[in-house]
């Protein structure tokens, strides 16, 4: 239960206003706090809040530049802020809400208004975390969608460019799929799409890997930091998992049951190589081990 509690910080310079706010709060939420701005925006580090009390004046990092901050991380960009300001505060609300700020809090507080008004984002929050998850994966296996592979491939990319890492791809196309819908009917091939939707997740063991449906009867597995060696130990791993379903495919030119084929890389990004240019190659190995014979994975490390 207590794992489902939507997480509070509390940033405020005096003690005391952090204490009130605990204690109207605490018994709803998990809340965490800091005393400066320094302080808070080292610990979204750690903990990625779902609401963000945030006093202004504060000495040092007041709370604007906390915000601005905080803006600018991509994780964190979509937090609700409420801004704290004490009656005799010389602020214009206006300045903070055309910054994004949902709302404001004056102290002293109100203890019930207080609870009001953060109960009434923590439902916003809730309800918008919720739509983009949905968003985010395809309405068939469950499993992430294309955009969120294309998101997440962009982003991986470029942070490869950046950390001077490797990234591999994998895609995996059902073989003679178009075979199989015909003979055992469109119903039969959605359960076989989110059987090996379902066994190409569970051939991901880290928590940065993503497998996605890219479209029709393809899937992509996006692995950072992996080499041709990890690539080709999860590719053989999903070729043979894949088989051992033993999915029924009596048409299929390639075996009995359903199988796979793929086409897998390492990529040593650079700012020269186009991610689109990687993906091409990739695309072209999953093409030659169809030609080659189905059921099987054909890589390599890229450009070579
Ligand atoms: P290959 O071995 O060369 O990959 O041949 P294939 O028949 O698998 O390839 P092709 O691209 O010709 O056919 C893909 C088929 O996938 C066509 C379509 O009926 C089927 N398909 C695509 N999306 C879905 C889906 O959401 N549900 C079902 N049941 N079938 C789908
Ligand atoms: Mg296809
Ligand atoms: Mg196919």
């Amino acid at each position: 239960m207590d794992l489902d509690k939507q997480k509070i910080l509390i940033v405020d310079d005096m003690p005391m206003n952090i204490k009130i706010l605990n204690e109207v709060l605490q018994e709803d939420y998990l809340t965490y706090y800091a005393t400066g701005g320094k302080q808070a925006i080292e610990m979204t580090s750690r903990i990625v809040p779902d609401l963000i009390l945030l006093d202004i004046i504060m000495p040092e990092v007041n709370g604007y530049e906390v915000y601005k901050t905080i803006r600018d991380e991509d994780n964190l960009s979509d937090i609700p802020i409420i801004f704290i300001t004490a009656m005799d505060d010389v602020i214009d609300e206006s300045y903070g809400l055309n910054m994004g700020a949902v709302d404001y809090i004056t102290k002293p507080f109100n203890p019930l208004i207080v609870k009001l008004r953060v109960k009434n984002q923590l439902e916003l929050k809730r309800h918008r975390d919720f739509l983009s998850k949905l968003a985010a994966k395809d309405g068939l296996t469950g499993i992430a969608n294309r955009r969120t592979f294309d998101d997440s491939y962009r982003k991986e990319w470029t942070r490869a460019v950046r950390m001077k890492s490797t990234l591999s791809l994998i895609l995996i196309d059902i073989d003679y799929f178009k075979l199989y819908n015909d003979s055992y009917g469109h119903m039969q091939g959605d359960i076989c799409l989110k059987k090996v939707a379902e066994t190409l997740q569970g051939c991901l063991k880290r928590p940065a890997d993503l497998a996605a449906r890219y479209g029709g009867e393809e899937f992509v597995c996006l692995l950072p930091e992996t080499d041709i060696d990890g690539l080709a130990q999860i590719g053989n791993n999903i070729r043979a998992s894949i088989e051992a379903l033993k999915i029924p495919h009596e048409y299929s030119l390639a075996s009995n049951c359903v199988t796979v084929s793929m086409g897998g890389s390492e990529a040593r990004p650079t700012t020269d190589i186009l991610p689109e240019t990687f993906l091409t190659h990739v695309d072209e190995l999953l093409y030659r081990s169809k030609e080659e014979g189905r059921n099987r994975l054909k890589h390599d490390v890229f450009p070579g």
